[in-house]
């Protein structure tokens, strides 16, 4: 595949400062001493740990498209402290100490993608402006009220989790109907594919192979294999997230659940003095249904909404420009900023996230088998793909560390359902969610909607 073949996955490839020029297919055999599937974000922080950690170790990095063709290069660009299932570590007085622990982790990973890529010269737009988390509604508010006194309850601090009522809110955005909320300044704005673009060239100059445009079709111990080769390796790490139901036997793992993002033309400051976001803070509302939304470094709105399952666990790499679920995400983003509606939106897109069927992340490995696996970040993975790549990398060097005595360290998640439950039961989640979320914005408690989507759509 040429650089002009190369179809653009998202804005934040269009925007790069050159266009993509994939890297060559692995051809016959080869012998190394790890060898990871995937170059996203999790495959890449596990190679760049492991290389500054042994020089010496010879690393291969096996990916069937290019760099950050997955969700790495499609995403929201939130590089934040959240980690999916967090909840269900903190409530639990037997498991708190723990999830206390992963969550400063994730504070400081959130900083540690930033030290990292300046270390290494890779300019991702990083941007630490914290997050802003909206309540548009009063049981929105009251929702967020309650997760943010629980937040302080587990005994983070004003520093980390402020709450600001709708005046202290408007200081900082102004989003319609917004009547207060949530800022943490653990999060930073960044260019998701300059980061994983600028890590494969990174690690490639120290020495590690990054294979392109070879798709692994099977894993075993001590070996993988492609279409035109194969590679032995005493470590073979799986890192293919939302992908990995394509891989044999793993059909149920990880259900690919799509998000869908739009960017707006660059905006003039006249409109930033309207709308805020100085310093790129990273936005949302408390819905159930997921929305995220960032001010890029050239001064466009990035925002996307959740939700999409195909069936049969189907993945969608590109969508047509007039998909209906970029109308959703349009409108969503107006209903934000509604002075926007004479906005261009530039760019649409979408990508595949893995979520496990308890939304709980991962770090499989087996030390007698060198196996190992990574994922099910649910939507959450930007900061999180560093922590887990930081960990990986020490079990590969057998070491023992305070990180790699984390919950989500050989965590087991049973598998989904199968078709068509599974398809029935993310169509009926969603439409709870969608429900409750309607509910709410009219003022009304969500009820038995919102504790349905609550039950499932996390468990
Ligand atoms: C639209 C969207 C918005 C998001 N927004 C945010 C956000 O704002 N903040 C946040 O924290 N998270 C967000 N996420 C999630 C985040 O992007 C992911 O959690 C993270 O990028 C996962 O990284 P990864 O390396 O594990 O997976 P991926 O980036 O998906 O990488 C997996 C790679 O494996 C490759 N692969 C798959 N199968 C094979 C195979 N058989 N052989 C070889 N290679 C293979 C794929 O091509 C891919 O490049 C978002 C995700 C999407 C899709």
């Amino acid at each position: 595949m040429s650089a002009e073949e190369f179809k653009s996955p998202s804005f934040w490839f269009s925007d790069l400062d050159a266009p993509v020029e994939p890297r060559a297919p692995l051809e016959g055999d080869g012998q190394f001493d790890v060898a990871i599937v995937g170059a996203g974000y999790t495959g890449l922080w596990t190679a760049y740990y492991l290389n500054q950690r042994e020089p010496g170790c010879r690393i291969a990095v096996v990916e069937a498209e290019t760099a950050g063709f997955g969700a790495s290069g499609r995403n929201g660009g939130w590089c934040a402290y959240y980690y999916s299932g967090i909840e269900s570590l903190l409530t639990d007085p037997n498991k708190r100490e723990r999830g206390l622990a992963l969550q400063r982790a994730m504070f400081d990973a959130v900083d540690e993608v930033g030290r990292a890529s300046t270390a290494s010269g890779v300019d991702c737009d990083y941007a630490k402006g914290g997050v802003l988390i909206a309540g548009r509604s009063q049981p929105e508010l009251e929702r967020l009220r309650t997760a943010y006194g629980e937040m302080r309850g587990y005994g983070f601090a004003e520093e980390d989790f402020r709450w600001l009522d709708a005046n202290a809110f408007a200081e900082r955005a102004r989003i319609r109907g917004a009547l207060g909320g949530i800022f943490s300044p653990h999060c930073a704005a960044l260019q998701p594919a300059k980061l994983a673009r600028g890590l494969a060239s990174f690690i490639e100059a120290r020495g590690v192979v990054v294979f392109e445009q070879s798709p692994v079709r099977t894993i075993e111990k001590g070996a993988l294999t492609t279409d035109r080769g194969r590679i032995r390796a005493d470590n073979v790490l799986r890192c293919t997230e939302g992908y990995s139901c394509r891989l044999p036997g793993l059909e149920r793992a990880i259900l690919p659940l799509h998000s869908m993002m739009v960017a707006t033309e660059p905006l003039p400051e006249a409109v930033w003095k309207e709308i805020g976001l100085q310093g790129r803070p990273t936005f949302a509302d408390h819905r159930r249904t997921v929305t995220y939304g960032q001010r890029t470094a050239d001064d466009r709105l990035a925002f996307g909404t959740r939700g999409l399952y195909y069936y049969g666990s189907g993945i969608r790499d590109y969508f047509d420009p007039g998909d209906p679920a970029f109308s959703h995400t349009h409108a969503t983003l107006l209903e934000f900023f509604p002075s926007l509606s004479d906005v261009e939106i530039t760019h649409r897109w979408g990508g595949a996230l893995g979520v496990t069927r308890d939304w709980m992340p991962f770090i499989q490995f087996d030390a007698r088998t060198g196996l190992g696996a990574v994922g099910g970040y649910a939507g959450n993975g930007v900061a999180a793909t560093n922590l887990a790549g930081r960990t990986l990398a020490e079990l590969v060097l057998r070491e023992t560390t305070e990180r790699t005595s984390f919950a989500w360290v050989n965590h087991p998640s049973r598998k989904w359902e199968p078709e068509p439950l599974r398809w029935l039961g993310s169509q009926g989640v969603r439409r709870m969610g969608e429900w409750a979320d309607a509910a709410e914005q009219k003022g009304r408690h969500a009820g038995i909607f919102g504790s349905i989507f609550d039950a499932f759509a996390s468990h």
